[in-house]
């Protein structure tokens, strides 16, 4: 698949949306959106092919870079355990210490206390590691420092796909990331930038978790996967961040009434009831407004209850249809 340099400048038909992150200029194009069997992929790494060569041997792996410690958990903690289960290696990562994420703790004791947990959720989830960066939570920017850390890890890890936020989310933090992640996409194999981990030959595909902005434009799905058979697995997971799906997220939500109501966990599948009612959500809700993008990539195939979708970002490499079927096992 050629680079379209049109298609990846924002030249081509459509308006272009501009949006600031700290100094630094984003451009996502508002084109009209097309299911990705009728899409012609562009990227801005090359080479476009994994067949090209340069890639490490063994498994496939995955790197999910969020702002927060749970941020990869709760967005597509269903899809790291469908890839763990085909055999993929995937690493969960934060950029920042989530020290903000609780009402009573202090700060210091939040960032402990999450560093602890995600590394029980490593375990649980059967993840090759959970790393947490330590830059300060709520306040991240794209500087040249943690693009070159975020730069040196990608490099370290040599992962075929990597995940992350987009620009236009909620928090200035996951703007930070996905802008970091981004910009990069191109630097990684740029052998004299950062030259103390060797450049990637071949670059990352890199997607987009989902997320609810619909300014510039929502997200495209162009990869779905049914989350639901992965639940149980999922839940384990996120059980092991208390701090967060038992207290923070609750409190912040006007929600402690409903965790003391749900005692101390030992019956499991009221427990992962629980888990699901709050923090599902997105998911149920992916699976209906992608319900017609689902009937035109898998014709015949029910639309499932729940979806985990990403969109292909333009500031990786370009997909190939080969990386879709390592992808999605299909
Ligand atoms: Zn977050």
């Amino acid at each position: 698949m050629e680079m379209n340099r049109r298609g990846f400048l924002g030249l081509g038909k459509g308006l272009v949306a501009a949006t600031a992150t700290a100094g630094a200029m984003t451009t996502i194009a508002a084109e009209p959106q097309q299911p990705r069997r009728k899409r012609t992929f562009v990227g801005a790494c090359p080479p476009s092919s994994r067949e090209y060569g340069g890639r490490r041997p063994g498994p496939t792996r995955v790197m999910v870079i969020g702002a927060h410690p749970d941020d990869a958990d709760i967005v597509c903690g269903c899809t790291a355990v469908k890839l763990i289960e085909r055999g993929f290696s995937v690493r969960f990562v934060s950029i920042t210490d989530g020290r903000m994420g609780h009402h009573k703790l202090t700060p210091d004791e939040t960032a402990r206390t999450r560093r602890a947990e995600t590394l029980e959720a490593a375990r649980r989830f059967g993840l090759d590691g959970y790393d947490i960066y330590g830059y300060p939570d709520c306040g991240l920017y794209p500087t040249d420092e943690a693009r070159r850390l975020v730069a040196r890890k990608i490099r370290e890890y040599e992962p075929d796909f990597v995940f992350t936020h987009r620009t236009c989310d909620y928090h200035a933090d996951h703007r930070a990331t996905g802008q970091l992640v981004m910009d990069a996409g191109y630097l990684l194999g740029v052998p004299h930038w950062c030259d103390e981990v060797k450049a990637q030959r071949l670059r990352p595909v890199i997607l987009y978790m989902s997320d609810r902005f619909t300014y510039p434009r929502s997200l495209r799905p162009d990869v779905m996967i049914d989350a639901e058979p992965y639940f149980d697995k999922w839940c384990e997971g996120l059980d092991a961040q208390v701090s967060q799906f038992y207290e923070w997220l609750p409190w912040d939500r006007g929600r402690e009434d409903e965790v003391v109501a749900l005692g101390d966990r030992s019956d499991i599948s009221k427990r992962n009831e629980f888990l699901r009612k709050y923090t599902a959500g997105r998911k149920r809700r992916d699976a209906e407004r992608f319900a017609d993008a689902w009937r035109e990539q898998y014709p015949g195939r029910p639309v499932p209850n729940y979806i985990e979708a990403y969109e292909v970002s333009e500031y990786g490499r370009a997909p190939t249809e080969a990386d879709f079927k390592l992808l999605l096992g299909e």
